[in-house]
């Protein structure tokens, strides 16, 4: 048997050069005839030696999780915080009929990869992170905003505003890494109805105990901020830095908020939790999961955010639409609907 590589060096040391050392004279072949030498070769290397490998190892990862895209003046970076399993049939309310149809006809089963995306905005005058991720809370399947952030170009202590779009420990748990603030220089902006709800200590022990988790997440995250005075709470539709506003969601926690960010007439609007299962949603906006504290005011959310999306054709970015989360929305017939998501660019 002849070794491979010695006929790969012969086929790749071109004939006007001297012969190699170690070969005779009688090896300069013509080229092409050393082609099917050499494939004829490696043929039986396949058939009847053991089996070929790579050189590499596979590896096993993804590139890190960023994606830019301009909007105006403004650069938008989608960070990922990870995924996770979100068993979708038993999470989500409506006709399980329609609903097991709906996952069917787009490749799913019960268990759901559930992408957490944030937004980082720089408006060319500040830095603004959407929400923080869950951080340590969820399991190591998330909790990579950080890792992220930091391979997108950016470090934490450059964000100048965080803005959460609700106190859901998925949203709030980046906020302290090791006890201590992630995002030491931000300003953390929310709801009013959302602070006075997740840091309610008569909330937290009328709530069933399984729901507890939720406000002690809230509570240990949010707190050192309050302490360190970087804790700015708004009420209901507010202009913020200029060119992002809070827009209220309320329904799926009692402060829910989205974010609308315009610049040179180009609009992206940063929904937060409205959506959870795309591919059940968009087809039927009356589905809603067991997350959402309100479940009809989450509905109502539904239609009137798909709407006016379909309506004006702007950008929405979803925290749990498939990651980067970033597309449009299509009118499809009354109260139905298609997400499409963005071209990669
Ligand atoms: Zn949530
Ligand atoms: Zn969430």
């Amino acid at each position: 048997m002849v070794n491979p590589r010695i006929t790969l060096d012969r086929l790749f040391n071109g004939t006007k050069g001297p012969v190699q050392s170690g070969l005779s004279k009688s090896d300069a072949i013509d080229p092409a005839r050393r082609f099917f030498l050499a494939a004829g070769c490696f043929c039986l290397a396949c058939s009847f030696v053991t089996p070929v490998f790579a050189d590499a190892p596979m590896l096993k990862s993804q590139a890190p999780g960023f994606y830019r895209l301009a909007v105006g003046d403004f650069e938008i970076t989608a960070l990922s915080d990870g995924s996770n399993m979100l068993p979708a049939t038993k999470l989500l309310q409506g006709d399980p009929a329609r609903i097991e149809e709906a996952l069917k006809r787009n490749y799913l089963g019960d268990l759901i990869e559930t992408s957490h995306n944030c937004f980082l905005l720089d408006t060319g005058a500040k830095l603004v992170l959407i929400d923080a991720g869950a951080g340590s809370l969820l399991g190591p399947s998330t909790g990579h905003l950080l890792s992220n952030l930091r391979a997108s170009g950016y470090r934490p202590e450059q964000i100048d505003e965080l803005y959460l779009t609700h106190l859901h420990a998925d949203h709030v748990g980046g906020l302290m890494v090791e006890g201590q603030r992630a995002f030491p220089n931000a300003i953390v902006r929310v709801d009013k109805r959302d602070t006075d709800y997740w840091l309610s200590d008569a909330n937290m022990r009328a709530a069933p105990a399984e729901a507890r988790r939720f406000f002690e997440a809230a509570v240990a995250s949010i707190t050192p901020y309050m302490q360190a005075g970087k804790l700015a709470i708004f009420d209901g539709n507010t202009d913020l830095v200029p060119g992002v506003r809070a827009q209220t969601a309320y329904g799926h926690t009692p402060g829910h908020t989205m974010y609308v960010v315009e610049s040179r007439g180009e609009k992206i609007v940063l929904w937060g939790d409205v959506v959870h299962v795309a591919a059940v949603q968009f087809k039927d906006p009356s589905v809603t999961i067991q997350y959402d504290g309100d479940a009809s005011e989450a509905e109502h959310v539904h239609e009137l955010a798909f709407a006016d999306a379909a309506q004006k054709g702007y950008i929405v970015g979803g925290a749990h639409i498939s990651f980067p989360g970033l597309g449009r929305v299509r009118r499809d017939a009354d109260n139905a609907y298609t997400y499409v998501p963005l071209d990669y660019s």
